[in-house]
This record gives C-alpha cells, structure tokens and sequence, in this order.
C-alpha cells in the first residue's frame, strides 16, 4: 500500500480523540504516525484544536437556553432561505468554527451593528410618524 492509500484510510481517525477509536484502529493509527510525518502533523494539529476547544468552552459563557428552539422556529418561519445543513462531523465543524472564528466575530459585530442601526431607523420614523401634525 503506498502512503497517499494509506493516509487516506486514515484520515478520518486524525480528527478523532483518542477515546473516540477502538483499540484496533487506534493501534493501527499509532503505527501509521510513527512512519507518516504528514499524518503525524495532522493528527497533532486536531489535538492542538481539541485542547484549544476544551479551553474554550470551559472558559466561556453557556448560550441562552432558548437559543436553538429560537433559531429553529425562525428557521422553520423561513425555511426557503435556510441552507441546507449537510451530515457534517461535529469534530470538521469545530475546525471550521475555530479556523474561522475572527470572520464569525467581525460577521456578528457587523450584524449587531446593522441591529442598532435599524433598530434607531424604525424608532426615529416611528416618532416622526407619531407626533403631532405641525403648522
Ligand atoms: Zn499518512
């Protein structure tokens, strides 16, 4: 079997914690690292993310409670414009979170932003509609 065949049986076990593969495959995993310097990096990068993750979320504040109910009944409102959500492995959606999380934090601030604006819009045209007639 050459490298490239091999590397790529073992892709998806790259990604996976160690207590997330059967013994067998983790020791075939094991020595597949000791001789693939690619894999090797590949698997230590997950495992750098992993702990980085467990940081997080240690670290950080738990979401309102009624987030998803929230999110799915809007989504459910609007269900013509929501992307369809394809069978992706939680550990592949914590890599995209985690090499995109600037992005996510600029997309939100713009959206907040975008909020506020709106928000003082509506309130300003409300007021202007709502007072008295001059003259
Ligand atoms: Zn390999």
């Amino acid at each position: 079997m050459n490298t490239t065949e091999a590397c790529r049986d073992f892709t998806p076990y790259l990604m996976a914690a160690p207590d997330e593969v059967d013994d067998l495959a983790a020791a075939r995993l094991a020595e597949h690292i000791g001789t693939c310097t690619a894999c090797r990096a590949e698997s230590a990068q997950y495992s750098r993310l992993r702990d980085s993750l467990s940081l997080a979320g240690a670290r950080e504040a738990e979401p309102p409670a009624d987030l998803v109910p929230a999110v799915l009944a809007r989504a459910t409102r609007e269900r013509r414009h929501v992307i369809p959500m394809l069978p992706v492995p939680q550990v592949e959606l914590a890599r995209v979170i985690q090499d995109n999380r600037e992005v996510i934090a600029q997309v939100a601030g713009v959206a907040i932003v975008a909020a506020g604006a709106a928000w003082a819009l509506w309130r300003g045209v409300r007021a202007y509609r709502t007072a008295p007639a001059r003259g």
